[in-house]
């Protein structure tokens, strides 16, 4: 506890001013997702290999990416609701949402990562974060409309079905690759009026693919 809060400390002094995303990311136990023979790696700001060629997200951007979430508009009145997560791999920020969302519905293509997510998972309890095995790129229309859609991996485009099962007032934050191959994270708003996009800051996030395995 400890070496995580040195890692909060870190993330308030780089910037992160946001208290409920501080609080989370001080109170999930990110040693218990990944490899024992990593775990004295687990605080630092690094992003670590989870199995099957996919990756735990560095702190600071699961911190970022939970932050412009709870920056959509509909999160002013009262907290968010339910919240979609594409690429579920370790579970890890799939915990953290737990702690500051209502409800998580998270999609994993990878069947050994979910089940493994499955099992990281299962000490903490969160009656509220629901696992899913299937492909993101559908979305998981039984749960819409959400509040907010998280996509931990990017393609070239944003698929359609994410901005259909988004809710007026919510916010889709996901990598996309530009022009070059570069990635940059991607801040789509549902507005009353139809859909607002800001591209913001170079992100490196692994692809996201079609079809299960
Ligand atoms: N949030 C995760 C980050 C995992 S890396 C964590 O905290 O560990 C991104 C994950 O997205 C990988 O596990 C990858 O298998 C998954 N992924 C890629 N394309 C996907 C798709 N179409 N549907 C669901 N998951 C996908």
């Amino acid at each position: 506890s400890a070496v995580r809060n040195r890692m909060v400390q870190k993330l308030a002094a780089a910037g992160m001013r946001c208290a409920p995303v501080l609080q989370a990311m001080g109170t999930v136990e990110r040693h218990r997702f990944v490899d024992t023979a990593l775990a004295n790696q687990a605080y630092e700001d690094t992003s670590l290999p989870i199995g099957l060629g996919q990756t735990i997200s560095k702190p600071n951007v699961v911190a970022r990416m939970c932050e412009l979430l709870l920056g959509a508009e509909i999160a002013k009145e009262g907290g968010l609701g339910r919240v979609l997560e594409i690429g579920t791999g370790c579970g890890y920020q799939a915990a953290v949402l737990g702690l500051l969302v209502r409800e998580v519905y998270t999609l994993e293509r990878l069947r050994g990562l979910h089940e493994k997510a499955r099992d990281n998972l299962r000490p903490f309890r969160l009656t509220n974060v629901h696992l899913l095995f299937g492909d993101g790129i559908a979305g998981y229309a039984k749960g819409a409309p959400y509040s907010a859609i998280i996509a931990a991996a990017g393609g070239d485009h944003i698929p359609q079905a994410w901005c259909d099962q988004l809710a007026v007032g919510g916010r889709l934050v996901a990598p996309i690759a530009i022009s070059g191959g570069q990635q940059m994270l991607l801040v789509i708003d549902r507005t009353p009026h139809g859909l607002k996009q800001s591209v913001l800051e170079p992100v490196h996030f692994v692809p996201l693919k079609s079809g299960i395995a």
